[in-house]
């Protein structure tokens, strides 16, 4: 993997934002955290209309030319994508969506209508894999290809045009994640570790993300929108990283328990 230089993305990663009452995307404990209230959100958004960065689709960017660019990312395929899309909106951004698309017209998730919505608004959609597989890295090579290839495939059926970027479940990946990804098609893969920096592997390009939970204080994504933080929160990925390799067996049986049969 190879440094792009002169060019710095800073890439938020959300999931479901949601008036009281209201449920979206994957109904277990877990993705507790991950539920911003549309007060929350609204404060994350305006604060980054604060800053001076450009507001491109990461499909649309000229990596060729020295930018600072700021991205919205939202994973699972929530319905509370069209509300998240909207707040982005009325602040003049756009987001991209990764979607599980073994979830696509399930309950709490996206239908295809809702899909072509999104699209026809001009926001960017991914692929999240098929079935969101707890630890994507511990897949084989060939169950990676086919949790790509199923999901990529039902996008570029259901929208008419060719999918070019995914997240990984989890957000943890090894080098065989990235080669899956790239052998799927895909030109854009964003993982989860907290940099700005964006990486070239084979023609694809490697993107991390800040990920933003409902305690995240705002003065924290303040900080990640002015680089103060990222080395802290590079250091604390590193030390959760050494900790989840350290109980891996007992890590992996608990997140095992969660994938779709
Ligand atoms: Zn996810």
């Amino acid at each position: 993997m190879k440094e792009l230089q002169n060019t710095s993305t800073i890439s938020l990663l959300f999931h479901e934002v949601l008036a009281d009452g209201e449920k979206s995307g994957f109904q277990n404990n877990d993705n507790l955290p991950y539920i911003h209230n549309i007060q929350q959100f609204n404060e994350a958004v305006s604060l980054a209309n604060e800053q001076a960065f450009m507001r491109q689709l990461i499909e649309e960017i000229d990596f060729t030319i020295q930018q600072e660019q700021l991205l919205f990312t939202f994973d699972d395929g929530g319905i509370s994508a069209l509300q998240s899309a909207q707040l982005l909106e009325n602040k003049g951004f756009k987001g991209h969506y990764f979607i599980t698309t073994h979830c696509l017209n399930q309950p709490f998730f996206m239908t295809d209508k809702d899909l072509h919505t999104l699209a026809e608004q001009g926001h960017s959609i991914g692929s999240h894999s098929h079935t969101h597989p707890m630890i994507f890295r511990s897949l084989s090579y060939n169950k990676m290809l086919q949790e790509w290839q199923t999901s990529r495939k039902i996008l570029e059926d259901t929208l008419g045009k060719p999918i070019l970027t995914c997240s990984i479940p989890g957000g943890d990946a090894d080098e065989k994640t990235y080669d899956s990804a790239i052998e799927s098609g895909f030109k854009f893969i964003f993982n989860s570790e907290p940099t700005s920096k964006v990486y070239k592997k084979e023609g694809a390009l490697i993107i991390g993300r800040f990920s933003v939970k409902n305690t995240t204080p705002l003065v924290t994504i303040e900080q990640m929108l002015t680089y103060e933080n990222h080395a802290q929160l590079q250091r604390n990925r590193k030390i959760k990283n050494t900790i989840k390799k350290l109980i891996f067996p007992l890590h992996s049986l608990m997140q095992n328990r969660k994938n779709i049969q």
